[in-house]
């Protein structure tokens, strides 16, 4: 069989933990014989990091945004623990917010939907994607404890000396207090890696907010995210036949339950933050979450939505058998050879993209998956596979739909 070819390199950002070792199955067993992989590497593995100061997380970071196309592994941040572990020279910080911070973009994640695992929300028949706003508000707040009558006061100083002042509130007792801030900068960048996105997957996009209690902050999402649909979007929106819709958030919540899902739900920083994890948990189990990052510019960074899985690596070290799901991971290498494909007018390269996920869905449906999926699948008589056997029986299937085209 020839293999397929690449024109331009994936960035590829390896990670640790399970992830690496599965990283490098799904290479051996799933791309490498079938594609003549092209990648640009980055080892983003803590070691790595630690030797490299770091600075490996930012090279790959703007070689996402010249090649626009990433696959990320997932990676350690670390923590106390860490330190020790790894002997660190410094608490590194998060690949994931150093990248984000790079790229300025929206982290947009998707459950993949198996029959035999049902949502706990029954009409969910399609995913929902949720887009959270990565910076500001209650994350980048200031907060004080009143220790006593007075008065607290929003004062801004601008450059020239003047101020503008607005009382929050006449204290008679003790209390608390808390600012926060966003800026215009970044709510464009939101919306525009929100629209991007919905137009890239054809899905319409929600946006929701309090602008009813909160009239100039949360209003002013409403009227960038409108003035920038109106101005960018809404002739591309309209020729596709895709929606954009803003509502209340308590309102997008009751008609996001009694949704069939498909579509785009962009998210305040706090309300993307727990809506994530709900919708999440409703659709059965993080390691069937993918997740891209998507800069307003048009680069993409496809990752699995779980962590480095670090109990089973720990149980792998010792030489025990693990069942790790590896499913999310492999549809991040779906993810961006699709994109790749799509960007550089490779159409055999999508089709496998696609043939790979379909294979992925059809062994679990034929019974064949992890101890986890197991634990949440209605199939009555599961074939549980260690983490290798999985990704070989992904292969045989995949085997079978390359002949059947
Ligand atoms: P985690 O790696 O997502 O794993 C938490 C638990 O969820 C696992 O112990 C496992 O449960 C289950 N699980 C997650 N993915 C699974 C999979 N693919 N197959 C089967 N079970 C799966 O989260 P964590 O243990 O909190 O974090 C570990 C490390 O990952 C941390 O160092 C953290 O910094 C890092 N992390 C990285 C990213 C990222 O790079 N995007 C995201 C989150 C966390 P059982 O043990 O019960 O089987
Ligand atoms: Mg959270």
């Amino acid at each position: 069989m020839n293999k397929i070819k690449m024109t331009t390199p994936l960035v590829e950002m390896d990670g640790d933990e399970m992830t690496r070792v599965l990283w490098k199955m799904i290479k051996e067993e799933l791309l490498l014989p079938y594609i003549d992989l092209k990648t640009e590497y980055y080892d983003l593995g803590l070691e790595n990091r630690n030797a490299t100061d770091d600075s490996v997380t930012v090279e790959s970071a703007k070689a996402t945004l010249k090649h626009k196309v990433a696959v990320k592994c997932a990676t350690i941040t670390p923590n106390g623990a860490r330190m020790k572990e790894y002997n660190l020279k410094e608490m590194w910080k998060s690949p994931n917010g150093t990248i984000r911070a790079i790229l300025d973009g929206t982290v947009f994640r998707s459950p993949i939907l198996v029959k035999g695992i049902v949502p706990y929300v029954k009409n969910w028949t399609k995913p929902i994607t949720i887009a959270r706003h990565a910076y500001g508000d209650v994350y980048k707040n200031a907060e004080i404890k009143i220790s006593g009558p007075g008065r607290a006061e929003l004062v801004f100083t601008a450059k020239d000396g003047t101020q503008t002042r607005e009382l929050i509130h006449e204290f008679n007792g003790t209390g608390i207090l808390q600012g926060i801030h966003n800026t215009e900068d970044s709510i464009r960048s939101f919306a525009k890696s929100c629209f991007a996105y919905a137009i890239d997957t054809k899905q319409d996009l929600w946006f929701s907010t309090k602008d009813t209690i909160s009239k100039k902050y949360d209003h002013t999402f409403k009227d960038i995210f409108q003035e920038i649909y109106e101005n960018e979007y809404q002739a591309k929106f309209e020729a596709l036949g895709i929606t954009y819709f803003y509502t209340l958030i308590d309102d997008a919540v009751a008609r996001v339950i009694r949704s069939e899902g498909g579509f785009i739900w962009a998210c305040k920083n706090y309300d993307g933050d727990v809506m994530s994890d709900m919708v999440a948990t409703a659709y059965g189990d993080l390691s069937m979450m993918t997740s891209v990052l998507v800069s307003p510019e048009g680069a993409y960074e496809y990752e699995a939505a779980h962590g480095t899985v670090q109990r089973h690596y720990y149980k792998h070290l010792k030489g025990e058998e693990t069942s790790t799901n590896s499913i999310a991971t492999i549809f991040a290498w779906t993810g961006a050879l699709r994109k790749r494909g799509e960007l550089d007018g490779n159409g055999e390269l999508e089709a496998f993209a696609e043939k790979l996920e379909k294979a992925c869905i059809k062994t679990v449906e034929d019974g064949k998956m992890t101890k986890s999926l197991s634990l949440i699948s209605t199939c009555e008589h599961p074939v549980i596979l260690n983490s290798l056997e999985f990704i070989r029986a992904i292969r045989e299937t995949l085997e079978g739909l390359l002949e059947s085209a």
